[in-house]
């Protein structure tokens, strides 16, 4: 595939492959996740330095804020709901929470490095 044929077929499902299966916004290799939700400092295939573009510090808070408060509703109203035992509840918490948390961190982010790179010109 020539890069013109590539760079036609990226788009909103750019953010998506981005986000949740890690692939380059450039290139498409599988290198944008180092950790759960933090960038690997460049891909290994193209070289496109994604901590140059990284959303980091109290920005993040606008996604994790209202996540925290709408998962607290879901805890309680659960509880309230169903009575599940504690034990039950807090593997559910303990499973949920993070697993959630961390999709919406990489969406974020991923919706961020994706509006840098095209504002930057190393995207269209
Ligand atoms: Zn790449």
């Amino acid at each position: 595939m020539s890069q013109g044929a590539s760079q036609d077929t990226k788009g909103q499902g750019g953010l998506t492959r981005a986000a949740l299966f890690g692939l380059c916004p450039r290139c498409a290799a599988k290198t944008l996740w180092d950790a759960a939700a933090a960038f690997a400092p460049s891909c290994r295939a193209c070289g496109l330095a994604y901590s140059e573009y990284e959303p980091k510090g109290r920005g993040l808070y606008l996604v994790l804020f209202p996540l925290t408060l709408l998962l607290m509703a879901g805890a309680l109203s659960l509880d309230d709901s169903l009575h599940p035992p504690l034990w039950l509840l807090f593997g559910v918490l303990v499973a949920a929470v993070p697993s959630a948390m961390v999709v919406a961190l990489r969406f974020a982010k991923a919706a961020v490095l994706v509006m840098r790179l095209r504002a930057a010109g190393v995207l269209r």
